[in-house]
């Protein structure tokens, strides 16, 4: 059984011309069967399981592969990748991460966005990369 939103992700990737191999596809369902933050070991360690002969590099390309594709995020914060919750298109993002839990929930508000990107400019500050990250303890743990 593949997971729903495999499908979704190959109908993407076709129409971009852009190669959904096998092993990006593993590390992408992976990711879509795991709810929050997951490093790139412990997915390493997932794979492994199937796959024995899979390296980190492995794990590193193909995750590389599903940041680009807007398909997963990265939280620098703790040094991990999330599945974005409406992938496939790049758009704004702030995270609350439940230090407790670890579910991150991800907002997606333009205006929070806007905001941070027009006080940049007001200081003539040329942003590259932008990660707004906040720490926490989500309504379920509190
Ligand atoms: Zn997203
Ligand atoms: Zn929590």
């Amino acid at each position: 059984m593949s997971h729903p939103l495999l499908a979704r992700a190959i109908d993407i990737c076709k129409s971009n011309n852009v190669r959904f191999t096998p092993i990006r596809q593993q590390v992408f369902t992976l990711m879509a069967e795991h709810k929050g933050a997951i490093t790139a070991y412990e997915l390493l360690e997932q794979l492994q399981r199937t796959d024995s002969k899979a390296k980190p590099p492995t794990i590193y390309r193909a995750l590389d592969f599903l940041l680009e594709n807007h398909f997963i995020h990265r939280i620098e914060s703790l040094n991990a990748y999330l599945m974005c919750s409406h992938f496939g298109c790049e758009h704004a993002m702030q995270l609350l991460i439940c230090d407790s839990c670890k579910t991150v929930v991800e907002l997606n508000d333009s205006l929070i966005d806007d905001a941070f990107s027009t006080k940049a400019d007001q200081f003539g500050f040329k942003i590259t990369n932008k990660v707004l990250e906040a720490h926490g303890v989500c309504n379920q743990c509190l």
